[in-house]
């Protein structure tokens, strides 16, 4: 069996689980020390800047619940803000939210990596969930069944590949704007900095492990079946 029943698996994948547990601690402890220090607006006060410096005062920003929650919608073109992040006056908040209002200038610029990353999340979220099921399937079943999944659950790793331009970006945007725009100097981009690159490196570490299930997929049920 594969999946949550095969150590092999677990194995299999273990320097991309490291990773992400590694780069969730950078977060943790990045954010904190950010969190301690001061910046002259709150994350949505600089959010509004950036937006409206690039003429995005369409965009609007709102206070959602939760915990680094913070995205933005090119939907709905509002950018939500965790409460921390929209109320605090700290470079933790300013950098989030700027790299939230990146996304924002990347929707309004029309870049397309973010466009196609859009596209594809519908796939990809079909293909998360039924791609697995679909290869456990066929390996009772069908190997047919085995490579409709492999296929679907090819959408996840494009997504992830994808979104890693759009994420790297975002964040040059946001640092290029907080000094751009005189929101924060020199050594606080530093703080700022350290933040965005421990978000970045969680989709690093998402984008590796669903790259090394594919090839776990493919090497395991590829062949004959036993
Ligand atoms: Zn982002």
């Amino acid at each position: 069996m594969i999946g949550f029943f095969d150590p092999y698996y677990f194995l299999f994948i273990a320097p991309a689980f490291l990773l992400g547990m590694w780069a969730q601690m950078r977060i943790h402890t990045t954010y904190a020390q950010a969190q301690r220090l001061a910046a002259p607006l709150s994350g949505a006060a600089a959010a509004r800047h950036i937006l409206d410096s690039a003429g995005l005062t369409n965009v609007s920003i709102e206070q959602i619940p939760g915990h680094l929650s913070d995205h933005y919608d090119p939907r709905a073109k509002v950018l939500r803000l965790s409460p921390e992040v929209y109320s605090s006056r700290s470079l933790a908040a300013v950098g989030i939210a700027a790299h939230e209002s990146g996304h924002a200038l990347q929707d309004a610029l029309g870049y397309a990596p973010l466009a196609i990353r859009n596209a594809v999340v519908p796939m990809a979220n079909f293909g998360s969930g039924l791609g697995i099921f679909m290869v456990i399937l066929g390996a009772i079943f069908s190997q047919v069944l085995i490579w409709v999944g492999i296929i679907l659950f090819s959408a996840v790793v494009f997504f992830q590949v994808v979104n890693l331009p759009v994420e790297f970006n975002a964040s040059t945007r946001a640092r290029a704007q907080l000094v751009g725009l005189g929101i924060i100097n020199q050594e606080e981009l530093r703080y700022v900095s350290k933040v965005l690159n421990a978000a970045a490196l969680t989709y690093v570490a998402a984008t590796l492990q669903a790259i090394l299930t594919l090839l776990y997929l493919v090497m395991r049920f590829s062949g004959s079946r036993d």
